[in-house]
């Protein structure tokens, strides 16, 4: 079972040296879709965690707004070390509230995510000047999915969600990664 605490921080936005990326924005730590791959279990290290990668989620509280002055034509992306749309965010909507702050604000924004909540702020990102969903995708066999991704949106969910995004307008891209061998 998941353990699940609220945690306060004073800042959603971190610099990053991710190539095309200013800042990163992850509204939670850790990860409940559990990628058999996840590259993110290092933050177990910064943040004292000792669960299994995935068995974890800290929903992160920022009493503060957002300063967004200093994302002003700076490329943000969501979602580096969590998916800022897991199941979770359903019920916590920290990633909602994020993108509200960021409403009309002249940055170049990219959400990574593999789930198919992200159609839920269609209303949001039709108001965003620049904004782009990426959906990570790497097969269409869906049992193949369950093994790699057990806990992330299916096969067909995604696709759907992508056709819901392009029917509105919004921006979409596919990321093919990680790709596996046959052996
Ligand atoms: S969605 Fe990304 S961060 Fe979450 S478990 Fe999968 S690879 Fe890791």
């Amino acid at each position: 079972m998941i353990k699940i605490k609220k945690v306060l921080t004073n800042n959603y936005i971190s610099k990053t040296k991710i190539p095309d990326a200013d800042y990163v924005i992850n509204p939670y730590i850790g990860c409940p879709h559990k990628c058999i791959y996840c590259y993110a279990e290092f933050m177990k290290k910064f943040t004292n965690h000792t669960e299994t990668w995935g068995d974890f989620l800290d929903v992160k509280i920022c009493p503060q707004l957002l300063n967004v002055k200093k994302l002003i034509g700076k490329r943000v992306v969501i979602g580096t070390v969590t998916d800022a749309y897991n199941k979770y965010e359903e019920k916590y909507r920290i990633t909602r509230k994020i993108l509200e702050s960021l409403l009309y604000v002249n940055s170049e924004i990219s959400i990574l995510t593999k789930s198919n909540l992200v159609t839920r702020d269609v209303d949001l990102f039709k108001k965003m000047t620049k904004v782009e969903i990426t959906f990570s995708m790497n097969t269409l066999d869906d049992n193949f999915r369950k093994d790699t991704e057990p806990f992330a949106s299916s096969i067909s969910e995604r696709i759907e969600a992508l056709k819901i995004l392009v029917k509105n307008g919004i921006k979409t891209s596919i990321f093919l990664s990680p790709m596996f061998s046959p052996e």
